[in-house]
């Protein structure tokens, strides 16, 4: 494991910051003349980017006055490493660069965030197996919890690009189509079952058009966001037989501000779990591809303090964003910069580890107690959802900061 690189940005050497020098992650900001550009977060603050290109300070063909990262992705590896490599050398201690940089920093607090890329496509996976096996249960009972293919492959289903949100973005409860199993009739009102579902998302960086292996896959992978896919359990339960989620996933998925780059999480590789069945060829990992990242998930009533609710970590994947990638091209499917893949619920083998509400109240049959003392089984109007995540290196941390949004009542 490195070392922090400490930065003459005296708050990015703090061990409790997510943004380290080591980690430089990418965002959109809304400038004080109000025009939205690209930045990096380096302790406290912000670095612009677009006005040190615009200042010849910086070279990328323009690309970083965009209001998106994705085109400086299309330039590609070589120039991912680059940036990272210039932008370390301006805010590295004791490098003389202070005197020049320093007028680019833009104070963190209160920047408003916008989406940091734009989704060409966004594809969400059911990759955790403590998941699959909790949902499994409560749904087909414990024998038949994971279906045939469950170990052979990762499901995945086709979502909707035009649902990605960033973080901050309220949500409104969705109505929709509601059966119970008692039931004899359909009714269309408010979902009464929303939830959230931790989760990573892996950005595409490099466009493919025919079949790529796994290692492929990885190099392609520009970086990661922390992603809650929130899901109306009871929409879902009625509409998902025969072809899967539909409604119950359209409504939002929120996504981290900053783009934590797959070059800032190299030192926390890790390997995916023991397989229980060989994997055919094209799906075996040439080595580790998954990351040590630990996550968290709080829940706030309106008004009220936060409980944290959930703590896992993204290692417990069965299959890795690469695997995951890999596989979705084996049809020749084409894959563009910007393609948004959920990784799938990340839940952990105990209680406190389950990454939706709907395992953690296993089905609404055993309430969670907040720390006000008010009882969930699901999200009620006004909760504050948030998400967080990083990795833990030696005295520092490389964090996503944070995937958050509020729960508004039903329109209507
Ligand atoms: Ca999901």
């Amino acid at each position: 494991m490195t070392d922090l690189i400490r930065s003459w940005v005296d708050s990015a050497n703090s061990s409790e910051t997510d943004f380290p020098l080591n980690n430089l992650p990418y965002g959109v900001f809304v400038a004080a003349d109000g025009t939205p550009r690209c930045g990096t977060a380096i302790g406290d603050f912000v670095l612009d980017l677009a006005a040190l290109e615009k200042a010849a300070l910086l070279d990328f063909g323009g690309t970083l006055g965009r209001a998106g990262w994705n085109a400086f992705m299309a330039l590609g590896s070589a120039e991912w490493m680059r940036l990272r490599q210039s932008l370390t050398e301006m805010l590295l201690e004791g490098a003389g660069t202070q005197a020049v940089v320093e007028p680019y920093l833009v104070p963190r607090e209160g920047l408003r965030l916008l989406m940091p890329f734009d989704v060409s496509e966004y594809t969400d996976f059911y990759a955790g197996k403590h998941h699959a096996m909790n949902v499994g249960t409560m749904f087909r009972g414990p024998e038949n919890a994971l279906p045939p293919n469950w170990l052979h492959l990762p499901i995945g289903y086709n979502g909707r690009a035009s649902s990605v949100v960033v973080s901050g973005t309220d949500v409104i409860r969705p109505h929709g189509q509601l059966k119970g199993p008692n039931d004899d009739a359909p009714r269309f009102g408010p979902s009464q079952r929303f939830d959230i579902e931790l989760e990573m998302g892996a950005i595409v960086g490099q466009p493919s058009t025919g079949p790529i292996s796994v290692a492929e896959a990885f190099d392609n992978i520009f970086g990661y966001v922390l992603l809650n896919d929130w899901s109306a359990r009871d929409i879902q339960a009625w509409e998902y037989q025969p072809l899967g989620p539909f409604q119950a996933k359209a409504t939002a998925t929120t996504i981290s501000p900053w783009i934590v780059t797959a070059a800032a999480m190299e030192p926390f590789r890790t390997t995916t779990p023991a397989r229980e069945k060989p994997l055919l060829d094209y799906l075996v990992e040439p080595g580790p591809m998954l990351y040590d990242i630990a996550l968290e998930v709080g829940l706030a009533p309106a008004g009220g303090t936060e409980t944290i609710i959930s703590r896992t970590n993204y290692k417990e994947m069965y299959y890795s964003s690469a695997q995951q990638l890999a596989h979705h091209t084996t049809s020749g499917c084409p894959m563009r910069v910007g393609d948004l893949l959920g990784s799938g619920t990340i839940s952990g083998p105990e209680r406190g580890n389950r990454g939706s509400l709907l395992e953690l109240s296993w089905g609404g049959k055993e309430p969670l107690t907040l720390a006000g003392g008010e009882t969930r089984s699901f999200i009620e109007d006004g909760d504050t959802l948030t998400l967080r995540g990083h990795a833990q290196g030696d005295g520092y941390r490389v964090g996503f900061g944070e995937c958050k949004g509020t729960l508004l009542p039903a329109r209507g």
